[in-house]
C-alpha cells in the first residue's frame, strides 16, 4: 500500500510498504480522511517521542471490510491499571497512541483493535468525522476546567485545537475570546463564532485555553486569570513554563495540563461533532501529503486543517 512514512528529521515521503499484518481482534480501515495534526509538524523536527521509520496519523475516518463507516479513537488503554480503574483511561501506564507508538493513517489502510472503532452517523462526512479526534482534545480541556455557566473563556491560539476548545467552549458561555498573531486564522475563528477576537489580550478571564504551549503564551495564560481561575494547557510548542508562580500562591491560580481524551469524552465528540460547524477542512491527496507538510511546516497559514485522502473524494 501507499503509505506517507516520516522517515528522518523534518522529512515525511510517500513510499509503498507492506499492508499491515492481520491481528486477531483488529480490522483493517481504509482510510478516507486523515488530519495533520500540528503535533505532528512540530514533532518531526527532531526523533524524540515519534522515532522513525513511522507512518503517522491519529485523526481519521473510514470503511470496515464490512462496509461499516467509523472513525477511531487511536488511545488505545490497557483497561487493566490503576489509572484506567481509576476512569483516567487517557493516562494509561500502558497508553499506546496510533500514529505515533505503532503504525497511523497517513496510508491506505491501517489495523486497528475492533474496541477503538466509533461509527458515524450516516450524514457525516469523512472529511467531517476526521475532526472528531482534535475535537475530543477540546472537549477534554474544558471539562478539566469546571466551567461554570457564561465563564468568561479566552483561547490563546486559533489552529485546530483553539477553533475547537472555542467551539466546545461557546456552548456554555457567550463571552469567548479567541487570541491568536494570525489575522486569517482570527477570522476563521469569528466567522465560526468567538465573541471576540484579538491579536492583544486584554482583560480578565474564568478560564484561559492555552492551546500554543510557547513560553509566552505560558505566561499569559496565569496572567490574565482572575484569582481562583484556570488555565488549561493542551499546547505543546515548548517546555518553557516561563510563568509568575507567585501568582499561583498568593492568587490560587489553577494550571492544569491536557492531554487527549477519557474514551468516554471521545465517544462524547462522536456525538457532538453532529451538532458543531467542522467543516473548515482543507483536502489534499496523500500523494501531495509531502509537499503540504513541508509548506505546514514553514509556515503556510491559509490552511487551518490540512486532511490528506488516500483514495480521493467520497
Ligand atoms: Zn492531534
Ligand atoms: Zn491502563
Amino acid at each position: 500500500m501507499r503509505a506517507l512514512v516520516f522517515t528522518k528529521p523534518s522529512t515525511v515521503e510517500l513510499l509503498d510498504v507492506q499492508d499491515p499484518p492481520p491481528v486477531d481482534g483488529e480490522v483493517l480501515v481504509k482510510v478516507r480522511a486523515v488530519g495533520i495534526c500540528g503535533s505532528e509538524l512540530h514533532g518531526i523536527r527532531d526523533s524524540g517521542f515519534r522515532r522513525p521509520p513511522l507512518i503517522m496519523g491519529h485523526e481519521f475516518a473510514g470503511t470496515t471490510p464490512d462496509g461499516r463507516r467509523v472513525t477511531v479513537n487511536p488511545l488505545l488503554s490497557c483497561g487493566a491499571c490503576d489509572l484506567c480503574l481509576m476512569g483516567r483511561d487517557h493516562l494509561c501506564r500502558e497508553r499506546a497512541i496510533l500514529g505515533i507508538h505503532r503504525p497511523g493513517a497517513f496510508a491506505e489502510y491501517v489495523s486497528v483493535p475492533e474496541k477503538a472503532l466509533h461509527p458515524l452517523a450516516p450524514s457525516m462526512s469523512f472529511e467531517t468525522a476526521a475532526v472528531i479526534e482534535p475535537l475530543a482534545n477540546g472537549v477534554h480541556a474544558l471539562n478539566l476546567a469546571r466551567p461554570a455557566e457564561g465563564a468568561r473563556v479566552a483561547v490563546l491560539g486559533a489552529g485546530t485545537i483553539g477553533l475547537v476548545s472555542m467551539l466546545v467552549a461557546r456552548r456554555f458561555s457567550d463571552q469567548v475570546v479567541v487570541c491568536d498573531l494570525s489575522r486569517e486564522r482570527l477570522e476563521v475563528a469569528g466567522r465560526l463564532g468567538a465573541t471576540a477576537v484579538t491579536t492583544s489580550l486584554q482583560g480578565e478571564f474564568d478560564i484561559v485555553v492555552d492551546a500554543v504551549g510557547a513560553a509566552a503564551t505560558h505566561r499569559m495564560s496565569v496572567q490574565h486569570l482572575r484569582p481562583g481561575g484556570t488555565a488549561v494547557w493542551v499546547g505543546l510548542l515548548s517546555s518553557d513554563a516561563a510563568f509568575d508562580g507567585q501568582q499561583i500562591v498568593r492568587e490560587e491560580k489553577h494550571v492544569v495540563g491536557s492531554y487527549c481524551y477519557t474514551a468516554a469524552e471521545f465517544a462524547h465528540a462522536v456525538k457532538l461533532a453532529e451538532e458543531i460547524a467542522l467543516d473548515w477542512t482543507s483536502c489534499f491527496d496523500l500523494a501531495d501529503g509531502a509537499a503540504i507538510f513541508g509548506e505546514l511546516m514553514t509556515g503556510r497559514q491559509d490552511v487551518v486543517k490540512a486532511l490528506l485522502r488516500p483514495w480521493g473524494e467520497e
